[in-house]
């Protein structure tokens, strides 16, 4: 596998202080072989790679990771960016009924995605209204039926005469009417790209404005769908993605090609047949997919263990010499942000869990951390170095300057006080003793 071959690839460099071009480039090789195995679109790998190699050269090379690991970390972070880093929610929040409306080819998922989604949507007390706008072919509208039945959502009596256009109009008008808040339109698709096609689904997105248009599309057809995806995304104002069949493609590579082309988000996977398959969108579950390895989230966290652990090492340091700052009780609260919890980087000194006081401390609230980031970023690096030197009036510009009273400042100076004094206590008792030289 990738990780494998990269390991090879590095061997030689393992110990030197940063990545170069040159052995990024050797990488990379690997890295392209791996994302057009994956069947991601070519032009999609050029410019991929080219990013990650100006992002991996001069990076330090962290202690606890080989080079190989290294770079799999920059390829991994850059491709869940690339996929769209944090899952998008649907937009159902406009005036209501709120409209979805499903395009793509024959085939694709449309019909057993639009009612996946209305089983998703009931289950979030949504009262979700499924309106079968496929007149093209005979049994499309009793599959819509039989799904709807099967899932306990109301199915509008479509007709197979009418226009599509006026379905969708008498379907929202409808749903208004018996306060059915979300409208799932599920359309006709074709075998191929068509312009009729494409006016037919216009002119419906024209008559009932949608929140969102789903293009869906087979991730099993590889670079065709990308070729479709893109086609779509011309003609119709598209909001995102549904990628069906997912759970068949080993490889993934169809969510970052057709990501890459449309710009537009993927929301949902299909990962089978029945009603429940159907999962929020991972980028980063993805991203492991396509470069073949189901330990890469293990690695990352890893890394970002080794990162914290240095961090953590410096403040232990900064007890023992007294030189702990309110600056460092800044980054303090950025790391606890970011981690979650106190116990969790604290955890990461050696010895320091066996302090009670740390172990009954209240969990710090998201709100109150916020506020003690905001005064201590409003105070001068003077003060956040010595924070003896806060007077009065200080503390009132302070205030004033993070938006908070004097005596939220007072608090936060006095935390930081008690901060203090632990600190000096865990030096007194020998906690930290011998604390510098454990690896993880
Ligand atoms: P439409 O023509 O776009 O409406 O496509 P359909 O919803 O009728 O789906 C076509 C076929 O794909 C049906 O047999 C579905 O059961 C199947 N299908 C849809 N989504 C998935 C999925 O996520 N995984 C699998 N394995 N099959 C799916
Ligand atoms: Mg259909």
């Amino acid at each position: 596998n990738l990780t494998d071959r990269l390991e090879s690839v590095f061997k030689k460099l393992r110990g030197q202080g940063v990545l170069t071009e040159e052995n990024i480039q050797e990488a990379m090789h690997d890295v392209r072989t791996a994302l057009l195995e994956a069947d991601v679109n070519l032009g999609v790998v050029r410019d991929f790679v080219s990013k990650v190699t100006a992002k991996a050269v001069g990076q330090d090379v962290l202690d606890s990771l080989s080079p190989g690991q290294q770079v799999i970390k920059v390829v991994h972070d850059e491709l869940v960016r690339l996929l769209g880093s944090e899952a998008q929610p649907l937009k159902l929040n406009g005036p209501q009924p709120v409209v979805i409306m499903m395009a793509g080819l024959q085939g694709s998922g449309k019909t057993t995605t639009s009612a996946k989604l209305a089983r998703l949507l009931k289950g979030r007390e949504r009262r979700p209204l499924l309106v079968p706008a496929d007149v093209y072919r005979p049994a499309a509208i009793e599959q819509l039926h039989v799904l709807g039945e099967q899932i306990g959502v109301p199915v509008f009596p479509s007709a197979a005469e009418q226009n599509p256009v006026d379905i969708a109009r008498a379907a929202v008008a409808s749903a208004r009417e018996k306060g059915q808040d979300t409208v799932i339109l599920d359309t006709a698709g074709r075998l191929h790209i068509d312009q009729e096609l494409m006016a037919e689904l216009k002119a419906i997105a024209g008559a009932v404005s949608p929140a969102e248009v789903l293009f869906v599309a087979d991730a099993m057809t590889g670079q065709d769908a990308v070729t479709v995806a893109g086609a779509f995304n011309t003609e119709l104002p598209l909001t995102g993605v549904v990628l069906t069949k997912m759970e068949g493609d080993a490889r993934g590579g169809a969510a970052l090609s057709i990501k890459s082309v449309t710009g537009k988000p993927i929301k949902f996977v299909g990962m089978g047949e029945a009603m429940d398959a159907l999962d929020v969108f991972h980028p980063d579950r993805v991203a492991s997919r396509i470069l073949g390895m189901g330990d890469v989230l293990s690695l990352i966290e890893k890394a970002e263990a080794v990162v914290d652990q240095k961090k953590a090492e410096k403040l232990a340091k900064k007890i023992q010499k007294n030189t702990f700052s309110l600056d460092d009780f800044l980054d303090q609260i950025q790391q606890i942000k970011r981690m979650g919890s106190l116990e969790q980087i604290m955890g990461m000194i050696p010895g320091i869990n066996k302090l009670k006081q740390l172990q009954n401390a209240p969990k710090p609230d998201a709100k109150q951390l916020a506020r003690t980031e905001a005064i201590i970023k409003s105070m001068t690096m003077k003060e956040r170095n010595n924070h003896r030197i806060i007077d009065a009036s200080r503390r009132q510009r302070i205030a004033k300057g993070s938006g908070t009273t004097v005596a939220e400042v007072n608090q936060v100076l006095k935390s930081f006080a008690m901060m203090l004094k632990m600190m000096r206590q865990m030096k007194e008792k020998g906690i930290l003793a011998g604390a510098k030289h454990r690896k993880v």
